[in-house]
């Protein structure tokens, strides 16, 4: 069976699937082998016996407060000993060797189910019981000895999941995953961004691949085709393995380009810098010839308890990362967040990609954006280290936010904090009225960087995140081309530096178009970026401006994907296609 999706991360993965379900928490579908049947059952058995005596507990309270509705728990107690349902259980587990989390799961549905035929009001009611019940046994199961999670996963896996919150991204442990493939998403989803800044293969947007998989099934994620190839066989199974190998081999080559400058044929000199979302990345940015970090996405910090970080915790991530990046600057973007990531859950909105995100959403959490600003300014006396504003869309969010750092600044100095004399001030630019105002934001910022996974999703009216709209989501679409123009003219007239950060920057076609286009500095994932300097390093700057000229007046995005791929196909060329090893080739 081969299932089609969007290729997000490149390269291939085999391995046995984990399926991943995501409600209040995730729950697993692990494969067990013989030997980890019988503890998987008394591991339940624990579970269920340590929900009774809670139960039990509960019940005894009630009844020594005089409460009279002591024996609605009895219903819990009759339930925990009805074979119906523990049976059920042991029975599902021994025959189909899976994990209890997912056992209670799946006889939770089967009830559920049987419960809704009723036609007795009474009985119907008891749901709610039986629903309350298995909550208990599946925390108490969660909270046992040898549970899984999402940061301790017995083995290496290909996650298979219907989506990945941020949370739970931040608390997967990457050096297990070999692969990821999910129901929903996008390539700008954070769960692809993730994917590829681990190097892990993903391939997102594919229906219902967690119904369709076995667990333990053996499955293959091509995320460089786009697809995932369940049970593979034969000669099928053999190519795949040969490809990845192709693969490693020329990773292992391109790491070889790391101490050379992204530079065109003519001289041009593309400054890349990395994109990370957690501390620990630092390294792999450096592995990567990374000249510094050009986004780090602070909102990363908040973790899977959605508490905002203290201000010395903050301080000593911005401190390390300088430390680690050393000479070279680091980028940290405040708080970028929807009502959704918030602590508290905060307010929700009927659009919320239109609602309060970022700066917009910080003015309501003044404290967490002071602890933030308090955090950076003490961090700059350790380096290069710069602010990048989110979701701004014109002067009068920009000054606001510059009066209360400086305010910050002003209580920071009278407490005697040393800090940099000047922290450099940059806007992310992703609403196109304050791409579109460039010129007009120039006195009061140090730098810009373009963000193109939102800039794209605003101009086009093309949701990021929603696979039904991905064709309309197009990147090289000339109306985005043409901003970008726009923005870097106006940078270059008040010689301001512009990067682009958005996953534009990691696809090295996109690349090309935006040196083209007079972009000097580009920030990406690092493992993009030795296959990005390959192509610049291929091309010359005059050949890639003159199609870039030519592309601001196509019509189409796959026009301009066809003069691009049509002029550069030499420097673009995939591995694949007999590029002699330790060879980079020229287009020209
Ligand atoms: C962007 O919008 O391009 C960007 C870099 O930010 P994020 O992907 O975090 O929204
Ligand atoms: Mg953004």
């Amino acid at each position: 069976m081969e299932l089609k999706g969007i290729g997000v991360s490149p390269g291939i993965a085999v391995g046995e699937a984990l399926i991943v379900e995501r409600e209040a928490v995730p729950v697993f579908r692990l494969p067990l082998p013989p030997e980890a049947v019988e503890p998987e059952v008394q591991r339940v058995k624990g579970a269920l016996e340590q929900s009774r005596r809670q139960i039990q507990a509960i019940k005894g309270r009630l009844a020594a407060s005089g409460g009279p509705h002591a024996y609605i728990f009895d219903a819990h107690l009759l339930m925990l000993e009805d074979p119906l349902l523990v049976d059920r259980l042991v029975s599902l587990i021994r025959q189909e060797r899976v994990n209890g989390e997912w056992a209670v799961r799946s006889v939770a549905e089967q009830l559920q189910g049987m419960f809704d035929e009723f036609t007795d009001p009474y009985l119907r009611e008891t749901r709610g019981d039986l629903d309350d019940l298995l909550g208990r046994v599946q925390i108490n199961l969660g909270g046992s000895p040898g549970a899984p999670s999402l940061s301790r996963l017995p083995g290496q896996y290909i996650l298979v999941a219907s989506g990945l919150t941020p949370s739970d991204l931040a608390e997967l442990d990457w050096a297990r995953v070999l692969g990821v493939a999910t129901d929903s998403g996008s390539a700008t989803h954070h769960t692809s961004i993730l994917a590829r800044s681990f190097g892990v293969p993903a391939v997102v947007g594919l229906g219902d691949a967690t119904r369709r998989i076995a667990p333990g099934t053996q499955v293959v994620v091509d995320g460089t085709r786009g697809r995932l190839l369940v049970r593979p066989t034969g000669p099928l199974l053999e190519g795949m393995r040969a490809a990845q190998d192709r693969e490693r081999r020329e990773d292992a080559r391109l790491q070889d380009m790391r101490a050379l400058p992204a530079q065109t044929r003519d001289g041009v000199v593309v400054r890349l810098r990395a994109n990370a979302e957690f501390p620990d990345e630092a390294a792999t940015a450096r592995r990567h010839g990374a000249e510094g970090i050009g986004l780090f996405r602070s909102e990363y910090l908040l973790g899977r308890s959605r508490q905002w970080p203290t201000e010395e915790r903050q301080y000593e991530v911005y401190r390390q990362l300088l430390e680690h990046m050393s000479p070279h600057s680091v980028t940290v973007r405040a708080f970028d967040l929807g009502p959704e990531d918030l602590p508290t859950g905060g307010p929700s909105s009927p659009n919320p990609a239109l609602g309060e995100r970022g700066l917009r959403l910080l003015r309501h959490a003044p404290d967490a954006f002071r602890a933030q600003l308090r955090a950076l300014l003490r961090a700059s006396a350790h380096g290069p280290l710069r602010l990048m504003l989110p979701f701004i869309s014109g002067g009068t969010d920009l000054r606001e936010a510059l009066d209360l750092l400086e305010e910050v600044r002003g209580v920071l100095a009278s407490e005697g904090q040393v800090m940099a004399g000047k922290l450099p001030i940059g806007v992310n630019l992703e609403v196109p009225s304050a791409a579109l105002t460039a010129d007009l934001l120039l006195p009061d910022v140090d730098f810009f960087s373009i963000g193109t996974n939102d800039l794209v999703q605003y101009l086009l009216a093309a949701d990021r995140v929603d696979p039904r709209v991905s064709a309309h989501y197009q990147p090289l679409h000339p109306a985005v081309l043409r901003v970008i123009r726009h923005v870097v003219e106006s940078a270059d007239a008040g010689q301001v530096p512009v990067s682009v950060c958005g996953e534009m920057a990691a696809e090295p076609l996109h690349a090309l178009v935006l040196v083209g286009l007079g972009v000097r500095e580009l920030s990406l994932t690092p493992v993009a970026i030795p296959r990005v300097k390959q192509a610049v390093r291929s091309v010359s700057e005059r050949r890639v401006r003159a199609a870039a000229l030519a592309a601001l007046t196509a019509s189409t995005a796959e026009e301009v994907q066809g003069l691009f791929a049509g002029a550069f196909a030499g420097a673009l060329a995939p591995p694949e296609d007999g590029r002699p090893e330790g060879v980079v080739q020229a287009e020209e």
